[in-house]
């Protein structure tokens, strides 16, 4: 049954993602209840309450459980048993089976594989004895942990084997994933919602450009062909049918210079990569999760503007004061989201902007014009 506008959401994680996602309910007439152990979280001070607890607090969980109609999360570090917790007493979506998938690289490769999608070639390393078995593999490749990794940390390119041995040591012997690594033409994602009942909408597909392993920029409508737009949307489809997935999910990928469509890896909330739907679509991609895990129909995911959306990272900030926002917005396409963080750290994602235009290069370069006014 719908949960209607007035009932009370639950939204583990705090961040920015939880951020969007209060500001989209509210507008919507919910309330969301965070939980999030930083008392100066990003989506707390926005949200109708804001529980500054550690994500195992029984007490707390207890209380969403009791005045929430659904739980949903934003972080896919949430402990499983957390989730698993909580749904012996509410609606839990996506499911804590979903996020343990997403949280162990190896799981998540060998569960796109089951589900008969193409990825790069990889290789499970548990321990140092497994590295002999890697002998023959294709170099070069990029050793990855298998948890908790996120913006390319716990990341190290081995360009042969000789380096293997060094760069496990380097990651801590901790279990990885070695995967070979592909000569890319480009990078794209899909930001999908499924509902409750399984029907699947698509956001139209983004083009991805990484600086430093980290987003840098997403273009949208992707210039890439029919037919692998086509394998992109079938593959996300596919992974989200596979789990019998509940909310949006986001599926990333890499187009080889071969033309071949490779899963890399998902994750089960909105994506950075979807941020340009803020703008740019009938739906955002923080809409589309109220809607799905509130059992309502998909909104409309229809591009109404081509768009580019630049990250903004701390890196940015001056060492007094803040960027020249006062000339960013001096441009009437360019729509400025940040996210109340208040320190500002490199690598450190602190907003972002959307910018829209007439056509994909107007978009292109008036995110050019944005950068420039901000360095
Ligand atoms: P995030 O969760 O922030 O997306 P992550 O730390 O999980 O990042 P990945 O998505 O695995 O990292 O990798 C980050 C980026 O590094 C990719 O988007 C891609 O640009 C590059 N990269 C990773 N693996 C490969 C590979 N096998 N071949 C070529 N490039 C790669
Ligand atoms: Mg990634």
């Amino acid at each position: 049954m719908a949960i209607l506008p007035g009932s009370t959401l639950g939204m583990l994680g705090g961040g920015q993602l939880g951020r969007m996602f209060v500001t989209a309910a509210r507008t919507m007439g919910y309330e969301v209840i965070v939980l999030d152990p930083d008392p100066g979280s990003p989506a707390g001070g926005l949200a109708s309450e804001h529980l500054a607890r550690a994500y195992d607090d029984r007490e707390a969980l207890d209380y969403l459980a009791q005045h929430c109609a659904v739980v949903t999360t934003e972080f896919e570090n949430i402990p499983a048993d957390t989730l698993a917790y909580l749904a012996q007493s509410v609606a839990v979506h996506p499911s804590a089976e979903a996020l343990e998938i997403a949280q162990h690289r190896l799981r998540e490769k060998d569960f796109f594989r089951a589900q008969g999608l193409e990825t790069a070639a990889y290789l499970a390393l548990e321990n140092e004895t497994d590295l002999a078995a890697a002998s023959d593999f294709g170099f070069p490749a990029i050793l990855k942990t298998a948890t908790l990794g996120y913006d390319g940390k716990g990341q190290i390119v081995c360009q042969g084997f000789e380096d293997l041995a060094q760069a496990f040591h380097q990651v801590g012997g901790k279990p990885c994933v070695l995967e070979q690594r592909i000569d890319l033409a480009c990078e794209v994602s899909v930001v999908l919602g499924r509902s409750v009942s399984g029907e699947v909408s698509c956001f139209p597909i983004a083009e991805n450009r990484h600086a430093n392993g980290i987003l840098d920029v997403t273009l949208v409508p992707a210039m890439i062909s029919d037919e692998l737009a086509e394998k992109a949307l079938d593959a996300a489809t596919r992974i989200a049918d596979g789990l019998d997935y509940c909310g949006v999910l986001a599926v990333e990928f890499f187009i080889s210079t071969d033309g071949r469509v490779l899963v890399n890896e998902m994750a089960p909330r909105p994506h950075n990569s979807g941020h340009y739907t803020n703008d740019a679509c009938v739906t955002s991609q923080f809409e589309q999760q109220v809607r799905m895990v509130c059992d309502l129909p998909a909104g409309s995911c229809h591009l109404h503007s081509p768009v580019a959306m630049l990250n903004l990272l701390g890196d940015i900030w001056p060492p007094e004061g803040v960027p020249a926002w006062d000339e960013v917005l001096q441009q009437g396409l360019a729509k400025l989201h940040l996210y109340g963080k208040k320190e500002a750290r490199p690598g450190r994602k602190m907003g972002h902007i959307n910018c829209l235009g007439a056509s994909r290069e107007d978009a292109s370069s008036l995110l050019e014009k944005v950068r420039q006014l901000l360095t």
